[in-house]
């Protein structure tokens, strides 16, 4: 584990200073100035320290995720299950988080379950190749019945958060929440949903409160990782106590560098949408962040430091500033990016 740690901030030193690098070669900034990407990069870094190099790393630092793949061809492991990655590298134990939140997601990506007394709500569903033996299997461990599922939430329809969810409607009859363009693309390339497209439901809009029985999950619309992207707050019971949490449902950032002015507007929609979401989640005093991805909110390793906390704090419970720290993490980063595209290419 040390030595894992130790790994990982040698390669975000080893990136930090790659990325200098490159800076190098933009014109130096005048005595007395700071250049703007470095500074967007700087606030970013210094929100993050030690917590969210997850976010840092990839928000500022790591190639960006593409614009939307509109060819409608399958997924290769849906064509081939043969093609599916090796279970060793994403499976993960189920966990119960809190008192009525449990973690059914993988060592990667995340699906959490909110247990009501009428039921459960599902908050993402992984991949379809994982979701019947971490979700189905990962409730069933934990003592949780999938027939209970009434609403399976998708944050974003990308396979690795929609992936189980059109088994959950079909098996079980779990109603499914997404927004109305995340919906639109599922619709637009079937076949690249092959497998995961559950049939149109629920659409979710900006502020829509989803309650069953004594839990209610607020829904935000977070555009800029899709168009859709929504995020969360709700509430949970920590050995009784309430706690608050904001789920963030699209992290990383989406651009090309041959359409600087569509990255441009796109990162923008994508800093207003963490302006947005951590207005709410101050407003509700979330103290608790989490993801869909592990590498945001750490939940594969404080899954497991839920073993030792004896009557330690909670791990997740980061408190209301650390949290307000998260969205400065990602909205500097894509600042940074930002700039960065405005700026016309450095001479060679
Ligand atoms: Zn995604």
């Amino acid at each position: 584990m040390a030595l894992r740690l130790v790994a990982f901030v040698g390669i975000v030193v080893g990136l930090v200073t790659a990325a200098g690098h490159v800076l190098a070669q933009q014109p130096a900034p005048k005595p007395g100035t700071q250049n703007p990407v470095e500074a967007a990069q700087q606030a970013a870094k210094d929100a993050a320290e030690f917590e969210f190099l997850g976010a840092l790393a990839r928000t500022c630092l790591l190639p960006p995720s593409r614009s939307e793949d509109f060819r409608d061809i399958p997924a290769p492991y849906v064509s081939d299950p043969g093609k599916a990655p090796p279970r060793a590298s994403w499976y993960a134990d189920p966990a119960k988080v809190f008192d009525n939140l449990y973690f059914v997601g993988g060592k990667i990506h995340s699906a959490w379950a909110l247990k009501t007394r009428d039921g459960i709500i599902l908050l993402d569903t992984i991949y379809p190749y994982n979701s019947e033996e971490l979700i189905v299997g990962g409730m069933r461990k934990l003592g949780l019945d999938p027939k209970d599922i009434k609403y399976a939430v998708i944050s974003h329809a990308h396979q690795d958060h929609i992936g189980g969810a059109e088994m959950l409607q079909k098996r079980y009859g779990a109603r499914v929440v997404m927004s109305g363009p995340d919906w639109d693309l599922v619709e637009k390339v079937p076949n690249r949903f092959k497998s995961m497209a559950p049939k149109r439901d629920i659409v979710a809009t900006d502020g829509m409160k989803l309650t069953l029985g004594e839990s209610t999950v607020n829904i935000w619309f977070t555009p800029g990782h899709t168009d859709g992207t929504i995020s969360f707050t709700f509430q949970v019971l920590d050995r009784g106590r309430p706690v608050n949490v904001v789920y963030s449902g699209g992290t990383a950032l989406v651009y090309e560098y041959h359409l600087p002015e569509w990255s441009i507007k796109n990162l923008q929609t994508y800093i207003d949408s963490q302006r947005h979401i951590a207005a709410k989640a101050k407003e509700t005093g979330a103290t608790v962040l989490i993801s869909n991805h592990s590498e945001f909110d750490n939940a594969y390793n404080k899954n497991r430091m839920l073993a030792g906390r004896g009557n330690g704090p909670h791990p997740y419970e980061i408190g209301a500033d650390w949290v307000q720290r998260y969205f400065k993490v990602t909205e500097n980063c894509a600042r940074a990016t930002q700039l960065k595209l405005e700026q016309p290419p450095a001479r060679q």
